[in-house]
């Protein structure tokens, strides 16, 4: 595989949900160039995949010189994650909580491959930075959403790749009210307007009636988490516990 000569870019995971959007303008707004990853795993909210193409275009249109910076988007059949794992992510069972006190919507080992893909990309395309909208404080638990996962990821796949990546997670320690605060400051009310409207959350795939926190069935736990945020960021408050 050749390898393009390193430069000031990031590669970032791009889902089509309210946090990978907000990381999105976050990198164009200090990289100089950023291209997008995104997988086709299976999952069933996947009008989030049709959501990506038109935050691109949008993002492009309404903010020229970050437009400038948007480089090519990847798109990876992941649907072998769908085969090898059986959570309410990839099928059509209720949302629950597991015995280990795990989402039934945690899909095993997810972000650890969607990393190491990420790295694969990015080492081909010359991108440094590994860019991700993983998050610790958001209640759903994820052990390959934490802090340590990804630190510990970077550690090895720069071991196996004999490379200097960094994995950047601007959302980490954000609560879902700091996350439409972040785009807020990274682009004022266009770009939570382009947030708003143009991303989506719901696990269910629900985009018939626009919110005032954007589309979505408002019942599903990322909606709760997605609404709560919303109505704290509009109150200057945070959101402290899990929505109920
Ligand atoms: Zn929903």
């Amino acid at each position: 595989m050749t390898r393009t000569e390193p430069r000031n870019g990031a590669l970032v995971l791009f889902s089509g949900g309210q946090d990978s959007a907000t990381c999105l303008a976050w990198a164009l707004d200090r990289y100089d160039t950023v291209e997008t990853l995104g997988f086709d795993y299976g999952q069933r909210h996947r009008v989030e995949l049709e959501c990506r193409e038109g935050f691109r275009a949008a993002i492009a249109q309404t903010f020229p010189e970050w437009g400038e910076r948007l480089g090519d988007d990847h798109m990876i059949d992941l649907s072998v994650l769908g085969s090898i794992s059986d959570t309410a992510m990839t099928r059509e069972i209720e949302i629950e909580t597991a015995a280990n006190g795990l989402p039934n919507t945690f899909v095993p080992g997810r972000n650890l491959m969607f990393m190491q893909i990420a790295a694969a990309i990015a080492y081909r395309r010359g991108l440094e930075f590994l860019v991700g909208g993983m998050c610790e404080t958001d209640f759903s638990g994820y052990p390959d959403c934490r802090d340590d996962t990804m630190k510990a990821l970077q550690v090895a796949l720069n071991l196996g790749m004999e490379t200097r990546f960094v994995i950047e997670t601007p959302l980490m320690w954000l609560d879902k009210a700091d996350t439409w605060r972040l785009a807020q400051q990274l682009g004022g009310e266009a770009l939570v307007e382009l947030v708003r409207v143009e991303t989506h959350t719901c696990y269910v795939g629900e985009r018939a009636e626009l919110n005032d926190w954007g589309f979505g069935c408002g019942e599903c736990p990322a909606c709760k988490l997605r609404k709560r945020g919303y109505e704290a960021y509009l109150a200057g408050e945070h959101v402290t516990q899990a929505p109920v």
